[in-house]
């Protein structure tokens, strides 16, 4: 009798990891390997609830669920404690689960896949003997500049906080820019605790690197040869990419698809900003005019939890001014609206799920990044591949209507920016494609999980 490798995927809770590595784990299933999702619970159940009522076809991988701990926490907003109760509880549960299935001839776990800011996975994986490949979810030299943070710390370039002089710039290659202390993948403007949670993570990430069998990223070769070749074991495998609504937080609007049908061609400027990113009213509202000035159709996602405050209000007659040319939505089909000819351009956080995916259907980008590797992913895409603009503002200072009406201006006139873009989609496009580097990276990994040794068992 044979028994496939089984692989048990773990993400971080939020929207912007589960969905790329449930992507990826739909891509090691189809071929061959056998692959359990773990989510959390609550996370679980909001997936459910997006999904609503009818099957759930999870694309040939198997869901299981473990607690983390939150109906212990007494504030959500207590980021710290949050944090440091997910470790405790996960990472006890996820030995008993390990333990469990391992002592099944069934359910024995050839390799934990887990999201790169879950070193405690990796370190229980490791005890139990287990192998272990990190998923690596954001730009390629976010994690060069992760796996040098001890180093850094330690020569006094960043301090233990993960601050450096306003000045500082660090060089990893003469291939690659320099990053820049504003472009840390930690910064969170005004946000003192989460900046050093996500130092945190970033810290952890060097150690998590050494422990793993196998390193694998959301991005292609092609795309990040310069910081591919100072990690030479990374396997790049996106970009990671499903029409479908699998792995969705919210519920999809589907009207918005309808209505792009109805808009000129490259006409729309889709306005979104991933799953956390939040303003406040006056900005939100000045965003609101200047969607408006700018005389274009757009499609705009405003989440619930979108503004500071409790009820979504916009600027007085902004809705009946803006009725026949605005679409806006709770949550839409992101990767079919940036599929559709109408859209023209993408005003985004930069999340680099939204980078990758805008890449793969040749949008050029609007940058406004909010916190964390969106600072890194805007000089990115604005500096080194040069396939969008940034609308830069200085700290705590207010992005204007008038910027915003100008700088989409310039974006939807620049003849060389969308053919970057379009060059970069078919970049895109071949890697996945059959033979292309991404799905051979991604094939390569499967048949080492085959090979590894106790993946495949024979029995009489
Ligand atoms: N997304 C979506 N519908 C929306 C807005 C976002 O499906 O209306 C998806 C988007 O396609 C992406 C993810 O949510 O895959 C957001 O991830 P990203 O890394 O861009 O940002 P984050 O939410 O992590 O800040």
């Amino acid at each position: 009798m044979e028994r496939r490798p089984h692989v048990l995927a773990i993400p971080f809770p939020a929207q912007g990891h589960v969905g790329p590595l449930m992507k990826l784990s739909r891509q090691v299933a189809r071929r061959g390997i056998r692959v359990t999702f773990m989510n959390t619970e609550s996370v679980h159940t909001r997936m459910l609830q997006a999904w609503g009522d009818g099957d759930r076809p999870w694309g040939g991988i198997e869901m299981a669920t473990i607690p983390d701990g939150m109906e212990e926490i007494k504030d959500m907003r207590d980021i710290e404690k949050v944090a440091e109760m997910r470790v405790k509880v996960m990472s006890g549960r996820l030995e008993e689960l390990l333990r469990k299935m391992n002592s099944s001839w069934d359910e024995k776990v050839t390799c934990v896949l887990a999201d790169a800011t879950l070193g405690w996975a990796f370190e229980v994986a490791e005890k139990m003997g287990i192998k272990r490949a990190m998923f690596w979810p954001t730009v390629v030299p976010g994690l060069v500049l992760s796996i040098s943070t001890p180093r850094l710390v330690e020569a006094g370039v960043i301090d233990n906080c993960g601050s450096a002089s306003s000045d500082t710039a660090i060089q990893f290659s003469p291939k690659l820019p320099a990053v820049k202390s504003v472009d840390f993948l930690w910064r969170c403007p005004g946000d003192q605790r989460r900046e050093e949670i996500i130092f945190r993570h970033a810290m952890s990430v060097n150690k998590a690197v050494q422990i793993s069998n196998w390193l694998l990223c959301n991005s292609f070769y092609e795309l990040d040869h310069a910081a591919c070749g100072l990690i030479p074991e990374l396997l790049p495998v996106g970009p990671l990419t499903s029409t479908d609504r699998l792995g969705n937080f919210w519920a999809e609007d589907l009207t918005c698809l309808n209505w792009l049908d109805l808009q000129p061609c490259e006409s729309v400027i889709y306005v979104a900003f991933g799953s956390l990113a939040a303003f406040d009213q006056n900005q939100f509202e000045e965003l609101a005019l200047g969607l408006e000035l700018s005389g274009h159709p757009f499609l705009w996602v405003v989440r619930s939890g979108f503004t500071n405050v409790d009820e979504i209000k916009y600027p007085d007659g902004f809705l009946e001014r803006v009725s026949d040319r605005g679409k806006i939505v709770s949550w839409v089909p992101q990767e079919k609206v940036l599929a559709h000819p109408s859209v023209a351009c993408f005003m985004t956080h930069c999340g680099w799920n939204s980078i990758m995916e805008g890449i793969s259907n040749g949008v050029p980008f609007l940058c406004w990044p909010c916190f964390a590797d969106q600072f890194y992913n805007r000089s990115y895409i604005c500096d080194t591949l040069k396939v969008g603009l940034d609308l830069k503002a200085e700290e705590a200072e207010i992005v204007s209507r008038h910027k915003i009406q100008a700088q989409l201006e310039q974006l939807l006139s620049d003849v060389q920016i969308k053919e970057n873009a379009e060059r970069l989609r078919g970049m895109a496009r071949r890697s996945v494609s059959e033979g292309g580097s991404s799905s051979t990276n991604i094939q390569h990994f499967v048949e080492q999980l085959k090979c590894c040794s106790e993946a495949v068992y024979h029995c009489d």
